[in-house]
């Protein structure tokens, strides 16, 4: 349902691709480490946890598609971006203000957490976004492996640490000393014994990360079935 206020704040909209994008105006936007930044946006739409958006700056480019990384009670919308200095869309977001325009679709996806079976959540980088999103609506992991190459792209680890304790991992394939494991998430599975076979595994990240580690899970006996991937291209 949508409020009187969110209503009155959608303005113009036009179609690019599959998307409707509706004019939207920044909130704040910060930078969390080198290249990464936390962007904030008004909410014009409610949002589940897991959700993405679409956003363009103008209609002279196809939108690109981001995951929320807030909650999905937070009164505006937040996603937290990787620089790419030669592409089209993050170096002209990395240098909004507050009040200037873009363009958001409304939120869609199916990456949703389970309430049913236990999860566990296994992200690289920015992959991290959905399940910072999922922690801040309510649900909570068995476990959390998170990978960088370096300790300050351990995004949001404060908020895993408080709420998840032992069962948030730090895999820090760079720098031995500055996470609970030195190498990738795929090393940690792989140095597993055994690992639960009824739950469900959701991974998310670029393409390399999400198809090694699932084989490497098929490999260990998780079906096929209990693995949901986003995978970031
Ligand atoms: C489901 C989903 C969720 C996502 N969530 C996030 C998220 O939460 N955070 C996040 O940071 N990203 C996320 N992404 C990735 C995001 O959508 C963009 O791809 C990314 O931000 C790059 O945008 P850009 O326009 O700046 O770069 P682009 O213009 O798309 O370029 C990206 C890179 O590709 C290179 N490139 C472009 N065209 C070519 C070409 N023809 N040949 C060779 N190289 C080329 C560019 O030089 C650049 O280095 C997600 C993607 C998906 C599919």
């Amino acid at each position: 349902m949508f409020s009187v206020y969110m209503l009155m704040s959608i303005k113009k909209k036009y179609l690019k691709g599959n998307h409707y994008l509706f004019e939207n105006r920044v909130v704040d936007l910060e930078e969390i480490a080198e290249g990464k930044f936390l962007l904030w946006f008004e909410k014009q739409f409610n949002a589940k946890a897991g959700h993405v958006v679409a956003i363009a700056a103008d209609e002279s480019h196809e939108p690109r598609i981001y995951s929320l990384c807030s909650s999905e009670k937070a009164q505006n919308m937040q996603i937290l971006f990787d620089l790419k200095p030669d592409g089209v869309l993050t170096p002209r977001m990395a240098s909004l203000k507050p009040g200037d325009v873009l363009y958001v679709s409304k939120p869609y996806g199916s990456f949703l957490p389970d309430t049913e079976i236990p999860m566990w959540w296994i992200a690289t980088g920015t992959g991290i976004a959905p399940f910072r999103a999922m922690l801040q609506s309510g649900f909570k992991p068995a476990m959390l492996l998170h990978g960088a190459r370096v300790a300050s792209n351990f995004y949001f680890e404060r908020d895993f640490k408080l709420e998840l304790k032992e069962n948030y991992i730090r895999c820090n394939s760079g720098s031995n000393g500055q996470g609970d494991f030195f190498g990738r998430v795929s090393a940690w599975i792989d140095a597993q014994d055994e690992l639960p076979l009824s739950n469900k595994y959701y991974l998310c990240g670029r393409a390399l990360m999400v198809v090694e580690v699932r084989d490497l899970l098929i490999a260990k006996g998780v079906r096929y079935e209990n693995i949901v991937s986003e995978i970031f291209f």
